[in-house]
């Protein structure tokens, strides 16, 4: 490669030129109004790097060339800017030298750019961004235009399109008599670029052309920087425009209408954030205060209201129309009313996977958990942070998708479900393999997830349904029934009410197929705290039932060995259920290890028309796949508990206790409750896989873990060839774009072989 490039010459190498120098030969060669120059390239830098010698016969003869263009001599009329220019954008880290006009001051200036590719700020952003040091700069050299020359004369900033909307049209700001410092520096307020229509409508109409042409030329919106000199209009930089989640989406989907892009471009150009921040609230941008605290990002969202401790609180005050946000060291199903009615939740205590995260994520509500540092004193009605006392009534922000907590009442920006997001949904569907459905538990969690768009209810846990209060004593009744007739009692009155919970979801399904799965009941979390209770009877029977390990415990299928009236009672309530309201059911065992305890529920089953699965979610289910397969319809991985089983970290604890730390130091990349661990969990899941297809071609196999609208774990759940993913309904969206982009990268990777064949 030569050492100097004209903008008019035909290579557009980024890794000589550097991005700024190929837009500017891009856009000469469009015939656009670029100020002339040339480029010294990266290996001219690479070269000086070394020797300290700049190519300085071809810059001469460069500059010669530039002033016979012109026709005016350098510092005779004629001045040059000396840029950096390098492959990847490191904005505002590297040196610029204005107004140069002799050919010293040139060289001098040309040696102050390329040696500030290794001052501080840029060295510690390459380190930051990832970007190598030996990608190394160019510099572009180019003839000054003025801003500042006259009053028809200024310097502005445009987007192609509206950046916060996508809505069509030129969208920017015009700075009069001021040069692109001035603009950049914020020392003067610039006005909307429509003030151009009425002081140069020529140079606005002109304006609007080239964005319109750039964006043709570049298929994709533009941030374009130009000036005004004396009247008329240069255009100094363009570059893909930097845009929020909806003007992602809106001006993807209008790009497709245009026959600018395909629905695949589309598809593939949309990123899982920009459509996360659709779904959810959010805090308006820019956040500068001080969060109070951090916490985990349990649920995405942003909410404020006042501090509550307590679920009836919670209810009572949304009752009277106030935002609250439920404080709590950590949750419990005694809390879920309190969650349904506050805007938001903050734990002290608990993961990804903790209960409070899952339901709020369940019920599109921000969550920040384990927020270690707040101290809650109940009983006071207030929590303090690092000195600062919160209490009752007083109002906080909590972002959750950053995990952060603020002080006072941040603004937030609403949820949009735009028409644009639907259609780049309906896209997707066309593209992707990948099922999407939704875990869903409620009637009002089913028809989210049929406005977000799931093909089915992947997991539907009936021990939720047992949410209100009146609901959670029956359960806790049946618990702590000392006698058999108290148990048969209990277990008649919770069959009554389970059968009316399935006929309100079946109602709402319409037609949609739901997965049930029986009862897997941590026990613990449906128990009071023993100190909460006077009966001394009842105290007994807490103390009895209090396992070391409940997540290792009596729950699940094991549950159902010891007391099999429970899956019965159960089982006769959907086919009760049923025969009023007909639907497409099927029913899961929850915890199976072994092909004899799914034989034990199909026996419960006989005469049953239901399809049955397994969740997979122990190790032993999944070295045991192949025998299993042979007895069930289908498997569901249940990935929290097989990545609590696979890593031997309790999901409740692991978080709060060492995680954290273990990310901080890289022992671990991700948080496996939250991505789903490929290397092991994942390896372990392939193997079942290949058994039990081998065992049985048809078997249905879904993920319904909360990895399973993660969007790296759904881009490799799509490669090993699960059936489908079930994930909260908030994140059905996100979920159908990854399978879809996974679809298609996965359709762009065996484009070359297919090739390869037809050429043979
Ligand atoms: C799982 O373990 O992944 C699962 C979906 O079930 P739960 O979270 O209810 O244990
Ligand atoms: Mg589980």
């Amino acid at each position: 490669m030569a050492y100097v490039q004209f903008f008019a010459e035909k290579e557009k190498d980024k890794f000589q030129l550097g991005n700024k120098g190929v837009s500017l030969v891009e856009m000469t060669h469009l015939g656009l109004p670029v100020p002339p120059g040339f480029v010294i390239t990266i290996d001219a830098y690479k070269r000086w790097r070394e020797t300290k010698l700049l190519p300085s016969e071809t810059i001469t003869e460069s500059v010669a060339a530039l002033e016979k263009e012109i026709g005016r001599k350098l510092g005779k009329g004629l001045e040059v800017s000396v840029r950096s220019s390098g492959p990847v954008s490191m904005p505002g880290m590297m040196d610029t030298v204005l107004n140069v006009s002799d050919m010293g001051q040139l060289f001098s200036a040309l040696g102050r750019v390329f040696e500030s590719w290794d001052n501080m700020r840029a060295v510690e952003y390459r380190r930051l961004n990832k970007i190598p040091s030996t990608l190394g700069t160019a510099a572009v050299v180019q003839a000054m235009v003025y801003g500042n020359r006259d009053e028809r004369s200024g310097t502005g900033v445009l987007f192609s399109r509206n950046p916060s909307t996508g809505e069509a049209g030129i969208f920017g700001e015009y700075l009069s008599q001021a040069q692109g410092d001035d603009l950049v520096s914020g020392t003067r307020t610039p006005k909307p670029v429509e003030t151009l229509k009425a002081m140069m409508p020529d140079v606005y109409a002109r304006l609007e052309e080239i964005a319109k042409r750039l964006e043709r030329h570049f298929c994709d919106m533009q941030d374009i920087e130009f000036t005004v000199e004396s009247g008329k209009l240069y255009i100094l930089q363009t570059r893909t425009a930097k845009r929020s989640g909806q003007a992602a989406v809106k001006s993807a989907v209008d790009m497709v209408e245009e026959e600018l892009i395909t629905p695949e471009e589309a598809i593939s150009r949309v990123t899982p954030d920009d459509i996360s921040g659709l779904l959810h609230k959010r805090l308006k941008a820019p956040v500068t205060l001080r969060p109070l605290v951090k916490g985990l990002n349990a649920a995405p969202g942003a909410a404020s209201g006042r501090v509550v401790f307590d679920p009836v609180s919670a209810v009572a005050e949304a009752r009277k129309g106030t935002s609250v946000i439920l404080v709590r060291p950590e949750t419990s199903p005694d809390d879920i009313q309190g969650i349904a009615a506050a805007e938001g939740v903050l734990t002290q205590r608990g993961g990804l996977t903790s209960h409070a995260a899952i339901v709020a994520r369940g019920m599109g509500k921000p969550c920040v958990c384990g927020a270690e540092d707040i101290l809650i004193d109940t009983l006071a009605r207030q929590f303090s942070v690092n000195g600062t006392l919160v209490q009752e009534g007083e109002e906080i922000t909590i972002d959750g998708t950053m995990g952060n907590v603020y002080l006072g009442r941040l603004a937030v920006e609403e949820v949009s479900l735009t028409q644009e997001l639907m259609e780049l949904m309906s896209w997707a569907d066309g593209f992707k393999r990948l099922g999407v459905r939704a875990n869903a538990d409620t009637p009002q969690m089913i028809a989210q997830a049929k406005t977000f768009g799931a093909e089915g209810i992947g997991l539907c846990r009936t021990e939720r349904m047992f949410n209100a209060p009146e609901r959670l004593s029956v359960i806790r009744e049946f618990i702590l029934a000392e006698n058999g007739s108290k148990r048969t009692d209990a277990i008649e009155h919770l069959g009554q009410l389970q059968k009316e919970d399935f006929g309100f979801l079946f109602r709402e399904l319409q037609g949609l197929p739901i997965i049930i799965r029986l009862l897997d009941l941590p026990l613990h979390e449906f128990l009071p705290p023993e100190d909460e209770v006077a009966d001394p009877q009842v105290r007994k029977r807490i103390a009895e039932l209090k396992e070391t390990n409940p997540m290792l415990g009596h729950r699940g299928v094991r549950l159902a060995v010891t007391s099999p009236q429970i899956y019965q009672m159960q089982i006769e309530a959907i086919e009760k259920a049923l025969a009023e309201v007909p639907a497409d059911v099927s029913v899961m065992i929850p915890q199976v290890v072994t092909a004899q305890e799914a034989l034990m529920v199909k026996r419960l089953l006989k005469g049953s028309r239901m399809k049955v699965g397994v969740m997979m979610e122990t190790v032993r289910a999944c070295m045991r796949a192949a025998q299993l397969a042979e007895e069930v319809d289908f498997f569901s991985f249940g990935t929290n508990d097989l990545t609590q089983a696979v890593f031997s970290f309790s999901r409740e604890d692991a978080e709060k206790k060492f995680l954290t730390t273990y990310l901080t130091l890289g022992i671990l990349q991700d948080n496996p409750f939250e991505v789903l661990d490929v290397k092991g969990v994942g390896r372990l899941m392939e193997t079942a896989v290949f058994w039990a297809r081998r065992a049985k071609k048809e078997i249905e196999i879904g993920v319904c873990g909360e990895q399973a609208g993660e969007p790296r774990s759904v881009r490799y759940l799509h490669t090993i060839g699960v059936d489908y993913v079930s994930t909260s309904p908030f994140r059905i969206p996100i979920a159908k774009l990854v399978a879809a982009q996974a679809a298609l990268a996965g359709r762009r990777d065996s484009q070359p072989d297919k090739e390869k064949e037809e050429g043979k």
